[in-house]
This record gives C-alpha cells, structure tokens and sequence, in this order.
C-alpha cells in the first residue's frame, strides 16, 4: 500500500507534467471508487488549469487556478499517472483526464480503495485534511512527538499508524523506522524513554527521506507519476523479510500480528524489554543485552 514516500514521489512526477495545463476532457469508468465522484463535475474540471500538487500525509491534492481541487488517495493499488492520450486504455482506469499537450492524466486502480474527488474548494479540502492528521514527519517538534508518543499505552506499531500521531507512516515505514531506532514494534509508548522518543523521531525522518530517495517501494502495483516502479524495497531490513538474517547482527527477523498489521522485527536488535529494565535484569540477560546494543543495526547504504 503506497505510504508518504510513495505518493511523495508521485507528486514529484507528475508536478512538472501538470503545472499549467489545463484539461480538454474527462473520461470516467462505470465502476465506482471508495469516495463518489459527482457527475456535475466533469464540466467544472474541464477548461481548469493545474496550479500545483502538494501531499498531505497519503493525500494528494492537485489545486486547479480557479481555486479548487482534485482530491486524490492511491488506496491500496492505486496508480495516478501522466501517459501519452495515445497510449491504450489500462485495464482497471477510472479516470482519464485529457490534457492541452498530448498527455492523459489517469487513474488506475485494480482493488478500488483508491479516490478521486473533486473538491469545490482547495482550502477546505486541504484543512479538511488538516483537521484528522498530525503533524508532517520531517522537522517534527521533539517534545511535542515524545508526549504523543509517551501519553499512550499503545505499541509503537499501532501509535506510528496513527495518521493524528505522524502523518504519512503505513505498513512498512513502521516496520523500518522502528528497526533503525532498535525499537520493539510491541513496545508501548509510555515504556520509551524521553531519548528512545528522540530515536524513533529521528528514525521516521531517516527511514522516509531515505525512501523518497529511493522513489518508494513497489511490492506489487504501485508506480510513481511517470510509470517508473520505485526501488526502496531492496533496501527493506525488515519489511516483508521474516526468517531473512538481520542485516544488523544477521539474527533471522520475525513477524509478529500487531494493531491487525503483520510487523516485522529483529529479536536481537529491537529487545522487547525496555532497555532501562534491562539493567535491572540478571547478569546473564544483562549479557545478552549489552551485546545486541554492540551489533546495533546498520542500514544498508547504495553508492
Ligand atoms: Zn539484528
């Protein structure tokens, strides 16, 4: 399922192809998606010219000159991309937007989780947004992000799925971030510490800027704006990776079910016991703990 990197790099695509055209026509398929689309609208978004794209956690909005919007989400396996008009229709399109050059902008989307919405009004949708998300992940405050997280007896895997903690983290940023902040997924937010806060904030930000670098992850259908699959999945530690050697200490990640979601983890270098507690601990579990803090992971780098 596309996260922030994902749709980030989506918008980063399609901006440049986008920014000051204007759409000629709307060709629309039968079947609906998760959020209706008015017939009404067709008329109003052709003749509108594109002013901008912007994300909002796993949102797009493409803000049209006249002051509205399109209001897009990829769902699960959406794909929101600019083709040439003459290229054949995908299977499973459900938008296509004409374009004043020789493009189409299109809306693919195979599981219908996905939506496009037109919005009358581009500041309310984006406060629309703004009202049920937190904050964006890059430069949160510090001490606002270790209230958020220490004020709930929650795991760290529900808390950083929680689109009003951070906006933007899903599955498999979770899964990562927790990993590079040597982290348990099942560890609860009033067990961290004030510096394993600042760890997990400062993972967010590495794991999701490391992404975007890497045009996001494609497990199965997702492509960024201009087609191209992202290739941040061959750079997963954890995500999807179960009985794999850590590529920290090479101890085999496991998978454990949490907030619903399958989470990946290494067992030496993510310990579910709060390292505080540790210390606390026999000599013999003391041991095993000062030797996972020496293999802490490392995050494989390409060149
Ligand atoms: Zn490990």
């Amino acid at each position: 399922m596309p996260e922030l990197p994902e749709v980030e790099t989506v918008v980063r695509d399609l901006r440049p192809l986008l920014t000051g055209r204007t759409v000629t026509a709307v060709r629309r398929g039968k079947r609906t998606l998760r959020r209706p689309w008015a017939a009404a609208a067709d008329a109003l978004v052709v003749g509108a010219t594109v002013a901008g794209l912007r994300r909002r956690g796993k949102w797009i909005l493409v803000d049209l000159a006249g002051g509205q919007a399109l209001r897009v989400h990829l769902g699960m396996t959406g794909q929101f991309t600019v083709a040439p008009a003459s290229d054949p229709d995908p299977d499973h399109l459900h938008f296509a937007f004409r374009l004043d050059d020789a493009g189409e902008l299109r809306f693919r989307d195979p599981r219908r989780f996905g939506s496009v919405e037109f919005c009358p009004s581009a500041a309310d949708a984006a406060a629309a947004l703004d009202a049920v998300m937190g904050p964006e992940p890059f430069g949160l405050d510090p001490a606002a992000f270790r209230a958020a997280v220490a004020g709930t007896g929650r795991n760290l895997k529900a808390t950083l799925l929680d689109q009003a903690v951070v906006a933007g983290v899903g599955n498999i940023y979770a899964d990562e971030a927790c990993f590079r902040a040597r982290l348990h997924p099942a560890r609860t937010g009033k067990s961290l510490t004030a510096a394993e806060c600042d760890r997990l904030r400062v993972a967010i930000e590495a794991v999701l800027a490391r992404a975007i670098e890497g045009r996001g992850s494609t497990i199965r259908d997702y492509v960024g704006g201009s087609g191209l699959r992202g290739a941040f999945q061959h750079e997963h530690a954890v995500y999807g990776r179960t009985g794999e050697p850590c590529p920290g200490c090479a101890a085999a990640v496991e998978c454990v079910r949490l907030a619903g979601r399958s989470s990946h983890y290494c067992p030496r270098c993510q310990p579910e016991t709060p390292s505080r507690l540790a210390a606390t601990r026999s000599p013999r579990s003391g041991a095993r703990h000062v030797g996972a803090a020496r293999s802490a992971p490392r995050t494989p780098r390409r060149g």
